[in-house]
């Protein structure tokens, strides 16, 4: 249903296998656990709460939340006594589209009959926010671009970085912007990180992390570039979807294949974008 492997001394990762490869982590302290994000299924998150407070005795005191998506923030429930940390941008989401999604995603998924949109308790507003427990401390920074609302957080005595879906196998904007996301991902730029664990897929090793920002970077750029050409063109949605992922730099594999369809996605949300930008101001964007 899920793995775990141990990236530091203190610190567990756990990859659903039952949906697109998305990851929580856990920070274990001298006072408890800190969870980042609580994957989709409640099974899920029972077995993760069952390695915790079972097997290493570690109940959970604080879950954050790195965006509103249903693929992070549906087992929070299950974690009923942790006080729950995100942006206040989450909060408002989670509030709005989380419990409309919810009631959808229930009428198709039984098993998620159970669950429940758990409302942060604390919210980050601006700038940067520290939880500290134990003898961790936990770094949360607003990152948006995969959403408005993202976050990453950084466990600086070890110096791994959890970046939500800021990082995953291939950026995927259509429910954030573009230009926030470059910026995100250039605030990670040497971040002097033990290893990252992205949203979703496998984690990052210290030496892979800058070449794997500058591939992000690179990928953002190329489809940029392409759509600019294609509306330059005059020509419709279709051709831009001839763009084929691995001519931006990126494999079709991970995620089961499922990065093909985050792909095509993104080139329809950019289209768009850029279309309704020319029409704002079409002197503007000549050249
Ligand atoms: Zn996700």
């Amino acid at each position: 249903m899920m793995q775990r492997e141990r990236v530091a001394d203190d610190i567990y990762v756990f990859t659903s296998e039952l949906y697109a490869q998305v990851t929580a982590g856990a920070i274990i302290t001298s006072d408890g656990a800190i969870l980042i994000d609580t994957l989709v299924f409640p099974e899920e998150a029972r077995a993760i709460r069952a390695f915790l407070e079972t097997r290493l005795n570690c109940p959970v005191r604080y879950v954050i939340n790195t965006h509103y998506h249903a693929d992070h923030t549906y087992g929070t429930c299950l974690f009923p006594e942790a006080q729950v940390i995100a942006h206040t941008r989450c909060y408002e989401l989670l509030a709005t589209r989380g419990q409309a999604g919810l009631a959808q995603a229930q009428s198709s998924t039984p098993e998620l009959r159970e669950v429940q949109v758990v409302l942060p308790h604390m919210v980050l507003e601006n700038g940067t926010m520290s939880v500290h427990l134990g003898n961790k401390t936990v770094e949360l920074i607003h990152s948006p671009g995969h959403s408005p609302d993202s976050i990453v957080c950084l466990v600086k005595e070890d110096r791994v970085l959890f970046a939500g879906d800021t990082l995953m196998p291939v950026p995927y904007f259509v429910d954030g912007d573009y230009e926030e996301f470059v910026t995100s991902l250039c605030a990670l730029r040497n971040g002097g990180y033990e290893n990252v664990v992205q949203g979703h897929g496998e984690v990052i090793l210290r030496g892979e992390v800058e070449e794997k920002i500058q591939s992000d970077l690179n990928y953002l750029e190329r489809i940029r570039v392409h759509a600019e050409k294609v509306l330059n063109r005059g020509r419709s949605l279709s051709e831009l979807y001839n763009l084929d992922i691995e001519s931006c730099g990126k494999s079709r594999i991970p995620l089961n294949g499922l990065v093909q369809e985050l792909h095509r996605a993104n080139l329809s949300a950019l289209y768009q974008a850029l279309q309704e930008d020319r029409q704002a101001a079409p002197l503007s964007s000549v050249g």
